[in-house]
């Protein structure tokens, strides 16, 4: 404990939302900033089970602006902080634990890929830590078994049919045998309609998977239109 709190001193870290001076059992955000965090609901579960290709799916937060989530995610994305992820990824692991083994019978991870040159300018593929986060806590198996053959333009400018086409065909499986017959976990930071989710999940049906479910850190945009409007076209 003496050495941890000389570390500190040394090298102290700072809440990535508001900026205070963690304390030694404080991880990325202070207490106060954390305990503001947005558990999921019914609805936001709701909207994550309208996902057509998926079987079921979970998430821990509720995105929400300029609050800590966004923080934690941005830092996780364009800071270069993977560890948030492995971070996250534990804890998206302690949470649904028993029912990624007991009730879905995961056969193996599978992170929702970036597009090659997207990956080389940020280093990581961030659904990637997330996905070894899982890992260190269910046992569960990581395999990159999808990658993007196409750039994909960012989707938070598009509108839910453009979000739709933008992902279109924009996924190849590169694993066949770790795909056929098996369960799969999708893992993505952030679902906001599920268009990149639902488009990995049917790419991994078509070549055999035997069921996809998926996991992320946050879902956004719950309360507007997105799936529910696309399943009453
Ligand atoms: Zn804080």
């Amino acid at each position: 404990m003496e050495l941890i709190n000389y570390i500190d001193f040394l090298l102290p870290r700072f809440c990535l939302h508001c900026n205070i001076k963690l304390n030694v059992n404080e991880k990325y955000l202070c207490t106060y900033c954390s305990d503001s965090l947005r558990r999921t609901n019914e609805l936001s579960l709701n909207h994550l089970n309208r996902i057509k290709s998926l079987c079921d799916c979970r998430t821990l937060y509720l995105f929400e602006k300029d609050m800590p989530i966004q923080s934690l995610i941005h830092n996780l994305k364009y800071n270069g902080i993977f560890r948030i992820g492995i971070y996250l990824g534990r804890t998206i692991g302690e949470e649904y634990k028993n029912i990624f083994l007991d009730e879905w019978h995961i056969d193996s991870i599978v992170p929702v890929p970036l597009y090659h040159s997207k990956q080389a300018e940020r280093g990581y593929n961030q659904s990637y830590y997330i996905a070894k986060g899982i890992k260190s806590v269910t046992g569960i198996n990581v395999f990159k078994v999808l990658k993007r053959i196409r750039y994909t333009q960012s989707q938070t400018e598009l509108t839910l049919s453009e979000r739709i086409l933008n992902v279109k065909g924009a996924f190849k499986i590169k694993r066949f045998k770790n795909v056929k017959g098996k369960r799969l976990l999708l893992v993505d930071d952030v679902i906001t309609t599920g268009s990149t989710i639902n488009e990995c999940a049917s790419v991994l049906l078509e070549a055999g998977a035997n069921k996809v479910y998926a996991a992320s850190i946050a879902i956004a945009g719950s309360d507007s239109h997105s799936i529910e409007s696309r399943n009453s076209k």
